[in-house]
């Protein structure tokens, strides 16, 4: 479990993500509502340890029977994406957390389920801006209201709050993010896969490529009191 300090600096920064996005959609009158689409049959990665623990976090306070059941759906999903992939296709299965077309996990969604939707700008670290449209559905709403005028756009703005997690997930790691691989897991592969595990950093490896758990080494034991 992350501690509690971690854990209110995610909470943190979640709320703000949310509030960020629910300005955005009020000065476009834009929800979710009565949309056809299901977001939660997207296929997407992500890619901290630190949203993987807060993960984590809620699904152990699921009753044991409905993990039980997740984990089911979760390791059909790894199965049916697997598939997809080695036919060079995109998967698209729904998320496991995802109950008659509600989130299980809703206080505990990761960013990506947080952030998507409205029109967002971010700028890298190298200086470089990028600027993400939002759903189909809020695509089709600002050309509606904005036609070519994109400069009038309300867009949520990431960059402070990214670069808060990313801060975040190097005080989990102990200052050594940069040593480490970067992660590239859906929510189904974090369930199937148990709490983070940390596996050793590059200096610690001497050049092993990372293959699965048996690499890992256990967080709670290498950063004692951050999980
Ligand atoms: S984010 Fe957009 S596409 Fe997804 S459910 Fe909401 S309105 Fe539909
Ligand atoms: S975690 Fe929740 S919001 Fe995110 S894709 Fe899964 S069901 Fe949807």
């Amino acid at each position: 479990m992350l501690n509690a300090d971690l854990n209110e600096q995610m909470q943190q920064i979640y709320g703000e993500m949310e509030e960020d996005y629910r300005r955005v959609a009020t000065q476009l009158q834009f929800s979710c509502d009565g949309c056809s689409d299901n977001c939660c049959d997207s296929w997407f990665q992500h890619h901290t340890f630190i949203e993987w623990a807060y993960l984590w976090r809620g699904f152990r306070q699921l009753p044991e029977e409905k993990q039980a059941e997740i984990l089911e759906r979760s390791h059909r999903y790894c199965a049916e994406c697997e598939k997809a992939l080695g036919s060079d296709k995109r998967p698209q299965a729904m998320c496991p957390l995802n109950d008659h077309g509600r989130c299980v996990l809703y206080a505990y969604r990761l960013m990506v389920c947080r952030t998507h939707g409205v029109p967002a700008t971010m700028q890298r670290p190298d200086g470089q801006r990028l600027n993400f449209p939002g759903c189909f559905r809020c695509q089709e709403l600002v050309k509606e209201y904005y036609g070519s005028d994109k400069g009038e756009v309300p867009q949520a703005e990431r960059t402070l709050l990214l670069r808060r997690l990313a801060m975040l997930e190097n005080d989990l790691l102990d200052g050594k993010r940069r040593l480490y691989p970067r992660l590239q897991l859906t929510i189904a592969q974090m369930l199937v896969e148990g709490p983070p595990m940390l596996p050793k950093h590059h200096c610690e490896r001497g050049g092993d490529r990372i293959k699965g758990k048996g690499a890992q080494e256990d967080v709670g034991r290498r950063l004692p009191g951050k999980l």
